[in-house]
């Protein structure tokens, strides 16, 4: 058997053998991976590797001798369909059969497919791997009229994209802003005011009632008013699912993610989750809540932690959240969880286009959200960490320097 068996060659697989080799793990590793591709990262794809300024060897993970010299197995276009916990086994949908040790359950989530009529025409795509992109860029000269379905960062950032590589681009958003499952209202107006500066046709509460079709490929978006918007592409990004299924066959407790616990056990003996699909207690969350988080840096510190819970040494998962997200000439850099903020600080100018959003909650510092302005980022995140009280006047007078403020 494998003694650490990963399933998922995403950023929290990738990251869990790259962790366990730097914690001195000298068992065997492999990972399983139904992309034919080495491990690679996901935010260029609606950033720099859609607009076609980075080629794909640019997002490979690491080059691929990395793999053979760390002695890590990879076992790419394979997808594993059941699990059976008690012998410890995993079986691939091509019939290839592996036993392990440890299973590291790191798969990441499927993009949610349009639940209206006409999800499935040629045209619509969705941005989630290299081969959705790549998809994207074949048909991408035949297209004047885009639709982006949903105002999330993937939907936003995909807009900017397009906008730039001279397309017409209608952003279509259900809910009254953008952003708004993860932004306070400043930073959405914000947002929206830029894309339409930059000609996207923004729309908000647009609810989608069918993608119409002319000789099976996408020609239009009805609109529930009734309005037909003309689109030769569709791209839609309203989220994902998380991927547990082999696992909640196998009786993994699951409910909108795989449940673990602070070191990213599942309820099976000797199976972890990491990344996207994993369900946690997050403690820079609402008190109480357990959440999934999508970036980057929950798959690497979650990887992490998994890697030192099997060499023995292991810590409880308590890192401090953050993300990115480019748009046009705008870097988004957040740090914390702003859900559940009772009062919010600007600091800055928004309209010089450098500012900074702060959340607070109870008078503590809860979570920033910074545009072109790192040195907050950077400060911020460390106020996150210390959930430092600090009063809202400090905190919008920019002559204090966050760096200061900081317990
Ligand atoms: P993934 O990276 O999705 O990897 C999971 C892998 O498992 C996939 O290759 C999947 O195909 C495979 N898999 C699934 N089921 C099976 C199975 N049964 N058998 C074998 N293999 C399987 N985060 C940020 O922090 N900043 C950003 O700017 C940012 N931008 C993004 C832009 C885009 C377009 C996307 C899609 C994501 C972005 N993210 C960003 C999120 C970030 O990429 C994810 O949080 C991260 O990739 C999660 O890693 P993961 O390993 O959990 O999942």
């Amino acid at each position: 058997p494998f003694e650490a068996l990963i399933v998922g060659a995403g950023h929290a697989g990738a990251h869990t053998a790259i962790f366990l080799r730097q914690h001195g793990h000298v068992g065997s590793i492999a990972i399983i991976g139904d992309e034919p591709e080495l491990p690679y990262e996901r935010p260029p794809l609606s950033k720099d590797y859609l607009g076609g300024t980075k080629s794909f060897d640019r997002l490979l993970l690491r080059p691929a001798e990395f793999w053979t010299d760390n002695a890590i197995a990879m076992l790419p276009g394979r997808r594993v369909e059941t699990i059976d916990p008690r012998s410890q086994t995993v079986t691939c949908a091509d019939g290839s059969c592996y036993s392990y040790v440890n299973l590291i359950w790191a798969a990441g989530g499927r993009p949610r497919s349009l639940p209206c009529p006409g999800g499935d025409l040629a045209g619509v795509h969705q941005i989630r791997s290299r081969a959705d992109v790549d998809a994207i860029a074949t048909e991408l000269a035949q297209a004047r009229d885009i639709c982006v379905i949903g105002g999330g960062y993937i939907g936003l950032e995909a807009a900017a994209v397009l906008t730039k590589l001279g397309k017409r681009v209608t952003l279509l958003e259900a809910m009254d802003r953008v952003l708004a499952r993860v932004a306070g209202d400043e930073l959405s107006r914000f947002y929206e005011r830029e894309h339409r500066a930059h000609g996207v046709d923004l729309r908000l509460n647009a609810r989608v009632r069918e993608l119409i079709g002319k000789s099976g490929r996408v020609a239009g978006v009805l609109l529930d008013e009734g309005e037909v918007l003309p689109a030769e592409m569709v791209i839609v990004g309203i989220g994902i699912l998380p991927n547990l299924e082999p696992l909640a066959a196998a009786g993994a407790r699951c409910r909108d993610g795989v449940e673990v616990d602070e070191f990213c056990r599942t309820s099976l003996p000797n199976i972890y989750a990491v990344g996207d699909c994993a369900r946690h207690t997050n403690t820079f969350a609402q008190e109480g809540t357990r959440i999934r988080l999508e970036s980057v840096q929950n798959a690497s510190d979650q990887a992490n932690c998994v890697a030192k819970a099997i060499v023995g040494r292991p810590e409880r998962y308590s890192a401090t959240p953050w993300f990115w997200s480019d748009q046009y000439d705008l870097r988004l850099q957040t740090a914390g969880l702003s859900a559940g903020y009772d009062e919010v600080v600007i600091r800055g100018d928004q309209a010089a286009r450098k500012f900074s959003v702060i959340y607070l909650r109870g008078g503590r510092f809860q979570a920033i959200d910074c545009v072109n302005n790192a040195k907050d980022f950077v400060a911020g995140k460390r106020l996150v960490a210390t959930r430092a009280t600090v009063s809202a006047d400090r905190l919008a007078d920019t002559e204090t320097p966050l760096k200061a403020l900081i317990p």
